[in-house]
């Protein structure tokens, strides 16, 4: 059998007879888009990811959207985020006319360096332009940020932090979860994320109750929620009372139902991937110039397991003619991506972003990755001269 990158039919072969029957009860239940399982899950993943909300929609990036229309963010906002990640952080400021400033990366960990943070706000501030109002942190390869730090520079400034953990869901750093410290965290269901669904997916968390009640109305539509309907009579649907300007992002009761499942074992997946991450290092850190460093007390999902080289394109080459997959995030950061050419970057410039664009390469990963075909990839590695 080929390689996989990420092997998501073994992992469905292994949750196998509940998942079929737990996808034939929420079709044969007719309640399609928000029903039972919908609040069944956000139950579930809010007591995981250790927050007082959990609400699904429905993917990563309108997760990020959400907060964003909640706190009113328009033309002349700064909204402070890494451009060493995935387009669709970058992507939401734009969506509300507001401009991302780009912070550089830690050369270790890969996440927001909190010193280039704080750089960049000052010089937002000092030149007057915008006005800065949210960070977005990003847990990259499955790692949380160094959200200690972040948080205490956010409330320095007055700044919103939204955790974004599309990568990281699962993550913790001494034992706590993003939301301890952001005001909101969000995250994807995309199957190939840690925690994935059959389809497209998201969601957000967070411990404050009116933020929560706000993301429920812009969900659908803007709908009157229980503090808009105080002290109001309103004899229909309060659906059909907007409130505010919203969007429809929904998460779907199939994908719940999916996703009831998958938390079931997201724990001992976790374990495995980290046994794996572990494994990975033991074999391959005297053979390529770095192999991934988590930040102290922190525990990664290993989303990804990115090493670099310094040959990193020839390496790629090799690995495939041998039969292992192999995947470059991200080959071109954001602040030098054609869409993203008007939005600035923070002072300096981002030297580390830019260097470790050129040599990482990430290996394959997931939790269902068996000792002999992590063998055969390590051996391809070490067989590049
Ligand atoms: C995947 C991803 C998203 C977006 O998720 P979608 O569900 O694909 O919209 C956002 N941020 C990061 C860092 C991601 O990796």
């Amino acid at each position: 059998m080929s390689i996989q990158f990420i092997d998501l039919q073994a992992q469905r072969r292994r949750i196998g007879e509940p998942m079929t029957r737990a996808i034939l009860d929420a079709v044969e239940g007719g309640a399609w888009v928000m029903g039972p399982q919908v609040r069944e899950f956000e139950a579930d993943m809010a007591a995981f990811g250790q927050a007082d909300y959990a609400l699904g929609c429905a993917n990563g990036t309108d997760a990020l959207a959400l907060p964003l229309m909640v706190w009113g963010i328009g033309p002349g906002d700064a909204i402070f985020c890494p451009s060493f990640t995935f387009a669709a952080t970058g992507e939401v400021a734009p969506w509300f006319g507001a401009e991302n400033v780009f912070v550089d990366i830690d050369p270790v960990t890969y996440n927001m360096d909190p010193a280039h943070l704080e750089a960049s706000i000052q010089a937002v501030i000092a030149e007057g332009r915008l006005t800065p109002r949210v960070v977005i942190a990003v847990d990259l390869f499955g790692q949380p940020a160094d959200y200690p730090k972040i948080r205490e520079i956010c409330d320095r400034y007055g700044l919103k932090l939204i955790a974004d953990t599309a990568q990281g869901f699962g993550c913790t750093l001494d034992g706590k979860h993003p939301v301890h410290w952001a005001d909101i965290a969000t995250t994807s269901f995309f199957p190939a994320k840690p925690l994935g669904c059959y389809g497209d997916g998201g969601a957000v968390l967070t411990n404050d109750a009116a933020l929560a009640e706000l993301i429920d109305s812009v969900r659908v539509h803007g709908k009157a929620v229980a503090s808009d309907l105080q002290g109001r009579s309103f004899d229909h649907d309060p659906k059909y009372l907007n409130m505010r300007v919203g969007m429809n992002s929904r998460l779907d009761t199939i994908q719940a139902a999916v996703l009831i499942e998958k938390l079931k074992v997201f724990a001992d997946e976790i374990d495995a991937r980290n046994r794996i991450a572990a494994r990975y290092n033991d074999l391959l850190k005297d053979h390529v110039a770095a192999v991934p460093g988590v930040i102290d007390g922190g525990v990664s999902v290993w989303a990804q397991y990115t090493i670099e080289h310094p040959q990193r394109d020839r390496l790629a080459a090799h690995l495939k003619a041998q039969g292992v997959p192999s995947a470059v995030y991200y080959p071109i950061p954001m602040h030098q991506q054609p869409a993203y050419a008007l939005h600035s970057v923070g002072p300096q410039g981002l030297a580390v972003t830019e260097a470790k664009s050129k040599v990482v390469i990430s290996l394959p990963m997931h939790a269902d990755l068996d000792e002999a075909t992590q063998d055969q990839i390590v051996a391809a590695v070490r067989s590049f001269a």
